[in-house]
């Protein structure tokens, strides 16, 4: 398995070990939102469980297939926002999305973790898609679990 981006070595590293041994990877029983996401352009595929309570990602689960880009990014994505509140959450979202279109502020921002090392993938517009497929399902699963029951 290779992807046809040039990373230094250590970010292709972590990237296929990602990609090899997904984190949270499964199917939650009770998941507060549950949604599914395509990027028709590669071909990747997410579906994105969430389990909040409290305003607190207390669980999270994605299953999905594509490119190596689009399935480490979104193990990358489960495992930090695993435990986090919300907020939190869509703040790493934002950071991460302005990183992907080149804010080399972003880029530094140590908070991203193992996301880091997709910053070189923001050379290359086609595959920017493929790694903001989970933080796209992620903005819109949070959205979900919002759901009806705020301000009540
Ligand atoms: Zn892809």
């Amino acid at each position: 398995m290779t992807t046809d981006v040039q990373l230094s070595s250590l970010y292709q590293h972590l990237i296929l070990d990602h990609y090899r041994k997904p984190r949270n990877k499964g199917e939650l029983q009770e998941a507060t939102a549950d949604v599914h996401m395509r990027n028709p352009t590669c071909g990747d595929e997410i579906r994105l469980q969430l389990q909040v309570e409290d305003g607190v990602i207390s669980d999270v689960r994605f299953q999905g297939e594509g490119c190596s880009i689009s399935q480490a990014a979104a193990s990358m994505m489960t495992a930090l926002v695993k435990g986090a509140p919300v907020a939190d959450a869509l703040g790493i979202a934002s950071r991460f999305t302005a990183m992907m279109h080149g804010d080399p502020e972003a880029a530094g921002d140590r908070t991203l973790k193992d996301l880091r090392a997709l910053a070189g993938v923001a050379r290359f517009p086609v595959r920017v898609k493929c790694a903001l497929l989970g933080f796209d399902a992620l903005q819109e699963a949070v959205k979900q679990a919002a759901g009806p029951d705020t301000g009540t």
